[in-house]
């Protein structure tokens, strides 16, 4: 079945460019072009997910992403934002944000986004933590991911990682055994437009690698040459 998203964007020639290179990926999408419609249209059907603008007449994105999840729908969501407004990234995140998309923004950087958001919530459990609250937790082996905190904790331990080493480490957990190249994690992580290299990447998986090995080497990050690199977790009895 076709999986649908909603699309919250008031400027209509970005609308129909969303609308229309979605559906030919497949999707179903619907256009809403006002923040309140839009969460109307949110919280009475069920999408798979939503890209939402932030500057929007009736309701701001932000207002909405926040309404919407304070009665507790957790569809994900993609943010549009604008380029060099990381303050409305962080406030966007904030308030529940998935991912964001810089404009202006190609479309095969788009429908990637796209899909990595749609495969890792598709790939998250739900547990019940200590404190008896509903949250998202990714786990490989020994590790766990909380990305809702950027959390992570390995054999019980909370490891402190730099946000681009996380959202590296989350891209390959969600694929563990499976080799990601350097482009998949230059291009998701860093975005399509960044000029700094794949040295970049190097160095991040190699801090990162440092930081899990150094605990009990249950998860370590092996180096295919030449392609990329792939996640393993071991699973320690207890
Ligand atoms: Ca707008």
């Amino acid at each position: 079945m076709a999986q649908k998203i909603l699309v919250i964007e008031d400027e209509p020639t970005l609308a129909r460019l969303l609308s229309y290179n979605l559906s030919q990926e497949g999707y179903h999408t619907k256009v809403v072009d006002h923040g309140g419609d839009g969460l109307q249209e949110a919280i009475q059907q069920s999408y798979d997910l939503i890209i939402l603008d932030i500057m929007l007449p009736g309701l701001n994105g932000f207002e909405v992403l926040a309404k919407l999840r304070q009665k507790g729908n957790s569809t994900p969501v993609i943010i549009l934002t604008a380029r060099n407004a990381e303050d409305e990234v962080v406030q966007g995140l904030k308030h529940g944000a998935d991912d964001y998309i810089t404009k202006p923004f190609g479309v095969a950087e788009l429908l990637a986004r796209v899909s990595a958001v749609l495969r890792r919530t598709m790939s998250e459990d739900v547990t019940v933590d200590k404190q008896g609250t509903n949250e998202k937790v990714i786990q490989a082996g020994e590790l766990y991911i909380y990305p809702e905190k950027y959390e992570v904790v390995l054999n019980g331990e909370s490891i402190p990682l730099r946000p681009k080493e996380f959202e590296v480490l989350l891209y390959l957990v969600q694929r563990p055994g499976v080799v990601v190249t350097r482009d998949d994690l230059m291009n998701i992580v860093w975005g399509f437009d960044y000029i700094g290299g794949q040295r970049t990447v190097d160095v991040h998986v190699s801090s990162l690698r440092k930081k899990l090995e150094m605990n009990q080497q249950s998860v370590q990050i092996d180096s295919i040459r030449g392609v990329g690199y792939k996640l393993v977790a071991s699973i320690i009895k207890k």
